[in-house]
């Protein structure tokens, strides 16, 4: 040990949360937390949604006060790019930033998350086409929203179909172009993905589906229009891309980690070297979720799962194993629309609907094996915890008695 405690690289959901939890379980070490960007660690969920809007400032978005970080002995620093590390077999080393800046550690987390994906076709470098990842991503969006009245959103996941919402609600005229036949078909089902096409599509959005762009095209300086194969043009002075993100591996993969679709890690969050954790979107963990048809491994890029995989981690590095416990569960604002997701749903062989369109409440509950094991829940926070609580207790809620949306899901769960 040399005194120079935990580095933590990367200022993220993930790397905040493992610092926090560190000290809230009385590790003593020091804990330097890096992050690259000009900021201090912030939360990333509103960028596409309350801060694009309007509705809050930047400053609500930071993380704890310098108060907090200065009375837990956490050093922040920001705007530092580490590009190489030096480990040794003991886990301790050196990491060096592009500004020349060394920092050494005696442990090493890897916090480091993913970036967006890149379309790689003609007229993606010209001005007014954007990606939101970043604070300064969203800086710039929020910058030109002002002066721009057409904008093509292409990619309809999550972050495609809230800036959209968002977006269209600030009053632009909206088009999202989905390469794929349904709308977050990563992550809901078909029925969901239909509500969600249609919702949006009644609010003004105009969504193509299986669309494929071709190129971007410009006039003077900045884009103009998305080109799609059939040669039609769609105007455009805004594009915004969202087509998913890479795991930024990088790092990990010059120490020698194992790597595949994300730094290999074990149900304590610790990478091949055994010593080494990582956390968050970077990470490929065990399915906490056992014989889900997904595989026997999984990368969440979802908060809850930073939160969590950050709190196994804390417990593997004080010496505690604790392994990753509950389930998966997501959450998605798209205007009025508030999805939340619980548990994994690939592999079912049921579904049951619970539409309320009177209250504009609707469930899609998946069963595999005649067990629950997800749902999908728009404007339905009952029915999402109900299910959420089953899952984790392995209770059940009969397929039978599940499909009338004015019974509440609790009256009818069955504890095991
Ligand atoms: P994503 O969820 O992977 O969705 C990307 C979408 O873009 C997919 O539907 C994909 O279709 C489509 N696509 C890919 N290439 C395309 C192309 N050339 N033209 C048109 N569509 C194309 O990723 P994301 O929406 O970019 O979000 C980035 C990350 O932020 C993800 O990790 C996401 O989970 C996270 N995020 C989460 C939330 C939340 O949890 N509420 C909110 C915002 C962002 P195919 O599937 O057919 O390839």
């Amino acid at each position: 040990m040399t005194g120079h405690g935990l580095l933590i690289i990367g200022s993220s959901q993930a790397g905040v949360q493992l610092a926090v939890s560190l000290r809230a379980l009385g590790y003593d070490d020091p804990i330097t937390l890096i992050g690259e960007e000009n900021h201090r660690p912030y939360q990333r969920p509103a960028l596409s949604k309350e801060f694009l809007q309007g509705e809050i400032t930047k400053e609500s978005l930071i993380y704890r006060t310098q108060e907090y970080w200065d009375e837990h002995r956490i050093t922040v620093v920001k705007n530092e790019r580490i590009i190489r590390i030096d480990k040794n077999e003991d886990g301790s080393g050196t990491a060096y930033a592009m500004s020349g800046t060394e920092f050494p550690f005696d442990r090493l987390a890897l916090t480091v998350g993913a970036r967006a994906r890149k379309l790689l076709i003609e007229g993606v470098d010209l001005p007014g086409v954007l990606y939101l990842r970043n604070a300064d991503d969203a800086l710039e969006l929020k910058a030109r929203v002002p002066t721009v009245h057409d904008v093509v959103v292409i990619g309809g996941g999550f972050i495609g179909i809230e800036a959209a919402a968002s977006l269209n609600k600030m009053g632009r005229t909206v088009t999202l172009l989905e390469a794929g036949p349904r709308l977050v078909g990563r992550a809901v089902g078909e029925e969901t993905s239909d509500y969600l096409l249609e919702h949006h599509r009644h609010n003004g959005i105009r969504i193509e589906l299986s669309a494929r762009v071709s190129r971007l095209v410009g006039s003077g300086d900045r884009v103009s229009g998305v080109e799609l194969a059939d040669g039609q043009v769609i105007p455009a002075d805004l594009v915004l891309i969202g087509v998913g993100v890479i795991p930024n591996t990088e790092l990990a993969a010059s120490i020698g980690l194992h790597c595949d679709n994300g730094i290999v890690v074990d149900e304590h969050a610790l990478a091949s070297d055994g010593v080494t954790v990582a956390v968050g979107d970077v990470a490929n963990l065990p399915n906490p979720v056992p014989g889900a048809p997904d595989g026997d491994r999984v990368r969440f890029e979802s908060v809850n799962n930073a939160v969590e995989q950050a709190k196994v981690a804390a417990y593997a590095i004080v010496g505690h194993p604790e392994e990753y416990a509950g389930i998966p569960w997501f959450w998605s604002n798209q205007a009025q629309l508030k999805l939340q997701i619980a548990g994994l749903s690939t592999g079912h062989d049921r579904t049951i609907v619970r539409d309320d369109p009177e209250k504009g409440r609707f469930s899609v509950l998946y069963y595999r094996d005649e067990r629950i094991i997800a749902a999908d829940c728009i404007n339905a926070p009952l029915d999402f915890m109900a299910v959420r609580s089953a899952i984790t207790k392995g209770a059940e809620i009969p397929w039978q008695k599940a499909d009338d949306p004015t019974v509440p899901l609790k009256s009818i769960t069955v504890t095991a």
